[in-house]
């Protein structure tokens, strides 16, 4: 299975040459023009690697790269026009894996890419989890409850994941819409009620009676595996 790659990135022609040339490496891009929606896709399309730019319309990157760092071990590879924003990044609060100063040659940031997939690939735990009867793989983008692939959408996927990982745990519809969501998304907390409701359709023996994603009444929604 090819890579996917998420690249954030506003200016056109770079967006144009970058894309071109990771296609052309048989890479799968994704790619996103401001730093919110590149922070939603981030979180939702698990992407194997982030090129992310710093100056972005709506987020800039440097905040794209705090908030993904919370959910995410992706790499990151930041564009950056200043050497001493490229030593900020790196730090351990921003948290980016590498960085290339523009303006850069395309088989230098291929080199780091191809350097970076591999390193992360080597030091990956197993992409399947198990949770209880549920079972998390990654590299399928599959979730199977009782061995049976569960027929998700790419947000029911996104959203049964957090759960999993977070399972036991009591969490609001704000963390949920921050997490899953991405935190600018702008709805309300309902959507996450809609989203569960339509998620225990496809988990739950019987989703008048949750068995598995509780309602935790005033707070939100908690997952137990047993
Ligand atoms: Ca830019």
């Amino acid at each position: 299975m090819p890579a996917k790659i998420l690249l954030v990135e506003d200016e056109p022609a770079l967006v144009e040459t970058i894309t071109y040339n990771l296609r052309r490496e048989g890479y799968e891009v994704l790619s996103e023009t401001d730093g919110a929606a590149g922070l939603r896709v981030a979180q939702s399309a698990t992407p194997d690697l982030v090129v992310l730019d710093l100056m972005l319309p709506t987020m800039d990157g440097m905040d794209v790269c705090r908030q993904l760092r919370r959910s995410s071990n992706v790499p990151i590879l930041v564009l950056t026009a200043r050497k001493s924003e490229a030593d900020k990044v790196l730090g351990l609060e921003l948290g980016a894996d590498d960085y290339v100063t523009k303006p850069f040659s395309m088989r230098e940031l291929l080199a780091r890419i191809k350097a970076m997939l591999r390193r992360n690939r080597a030091s990956q735990p197993p992409s399947r989890q198990a949770f209880g009867k549920f079972t998390l793989d990654d590299a399928r983008h599959e979730i199977r409850k009782s061995a049976a692939p569960l027929a998700l959408t790419p947000l029911e996927y996104s959203l049964l994941r957090f759960l999993l990982q977070h399972h036991g745990t009591t969490l609001s519809r704000e963390m949920l819409l921050e997490q899953v969501w991405g935190y600018d998304f702008a709805g309300d907390t309902r959507t996450v009620d809609v989203h569960v409701r339509s998620l225990r359709e496809k988990i739950e023996d019987d989703a008048a009676a949750p068995h598995y994603l509780l309602t935790v009444r005033g707070i939100g929604y908690r997952l137990d595996l047993d």
